[in-house]
């Protein structure tokens, strides 16, 4: 049986948060001196020397249309990486709880482990990276705190398949987390669909991939009004910065640049993945539902890693992931770049 107030960790639930400037006096005032603002203005070409608003409500009125929630079921964080530490944070206490993660899988949730002393239980994915019966079985019967589940996975790019998902949501005691920040580009509908049916669901997503604006920082975690609650009790107050409130609503109301960009990419992976499949040193390449392609490369995908660093092509090389070696992690690009790369790997040894 899930029950929230058992995970939450009990200095978290007897804490009182910070109350900060914004919360005790919200409004337009003719005379703001309550919270040691510079009154006279901002260095710099911009206005910015007022707190932002630490609930984001305007943001989160725009996303809850956007995304069919409610703003009392949206998490806003400096970046997803905030909010998937916030959450091992909020459940784990140190030195006692754990977590699990299914590798090859995104590194931060490891990171958050160790920054925090929260141990670490691996259940290693199927070779087709999916998640096998016997590992959704002993999640099941795990008591960690909670698990990532990242879906359209990073390195390898697939969905994990929705029965299997949903067998962890029903049986697991803990927060299933399922990390959906490639989610723009999965042909899946997203679990933030599902978050009546599952009071234990945490979906993540962000702007980073296909909204263009990793270098703004801005992450989401959709999940109940409760763990929202919890989420907000123990975040940095300011954690999102006006700069980002504001460029975010601009964004939102630019819904169909979004969406041309994100028609863009996924031609670019289909037109990827046609090439891809004729290039002689390309052993293997895994369906994907994301803005990237994991490729197995023979004889050596380590030394075609380096041959593409010396025509200016960075990749990601995985080679030392579970399950994946031999491959390179490929970001779909720009028609062009995408372009150069099949070219430089077609003269690979040619
Ligand atoms: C890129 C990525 C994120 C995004 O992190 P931000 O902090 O929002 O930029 C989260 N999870 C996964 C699996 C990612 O690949």
């Amino acid at each position: 049986m899930f029950e929230l107030e058992t995970l939450i960790r009990p200095n978290i639930r007897a804490m009182q948060p910070y109350s900060s400037a914004r919360d005790e006096f919200q409004g337009e005032a003719r005379v703001m001196l309550d919270a040691n603002e510079n009154s006279l203005g901002s260095a710099g070409p911009q206005q910015f020397n007022r707190y932002p608003d630490p609930h984001q409500r305007a943001v989160k009125a725009e996303l809850a249309q956007l995304k069919g929630v409610e703003p009392a079921q949206i998490f806003l964080g400096n970046g997803s990486d905030e909010a998937i530490d916030l959450l091992v944070r909020l459940t784990c206490r140190p030195g006692q709880d754990h977590i699990l993660i299914l590798p090859p899988t995104y590194g931060m949730y490891e990171v958050a482990a160790n920054l925090n002393d929260v141990r670490l239980e691996r259940i290693p994915l199927t070779p087709d990276f999916q998640l096998a019966p016997e590992a959704v079985a002993h999640i099941v019967a795990s008591d960690a705190k909670l698990v990532f589940l990242c879906s359209p996975n990073n390195p390898t790019g697939n969905l994990l398949h929705a029965e299997a998902v949903e067998q962890v949501l029903r049986g697991f005691r803990g927060l299933v987390v399922v990390d959906e920040a490639y989610a723009d580009f999965a042909a899946a509908p997203s679990w933030t669909t599902r978050l009546a049916e599952f009071p234990n669901l945490v979906v993540l997503q962000t702007f980073s991939k296909a909204w263009g604006l990793a270098g703004l920082r801005l992450g989401m975690a959709f999940a109940s009004p409760a763990i929202i609650g919890y989420l907000n009790k123990i975040k940095p107050p300011y954690n999102v910065s006006e700069a980002t409130q504001q460029h975010t609503l601009a964004a939102l109301a630019d819904a169909p640049h979004f969406e041309q960009m994100r028609q863009e990419l996924l031609a670019g992976r289909q037109w990827l993945q046609q090439q891809l499949s004729t290039v002689a040193i390309v052993e293997q390449l895994f369906p994907s539902d994301a803005n990237f392609l994991l490729a197995r490369f023979r004889p050596d995908a380590t030394a075609v890693y380096e041959y593409l660093l010396g025509k200016g092509i960075v990749v990601r090389n995985r080679t030392t992931q579970p399950g994946c070696a031999g491959t390179l992690r490929l970001t779909v690009g720009t028609p062009a770049e995408n372009e150069q790369l099949v070219a430089a790997l077609r003269d690979y040894a040619a």
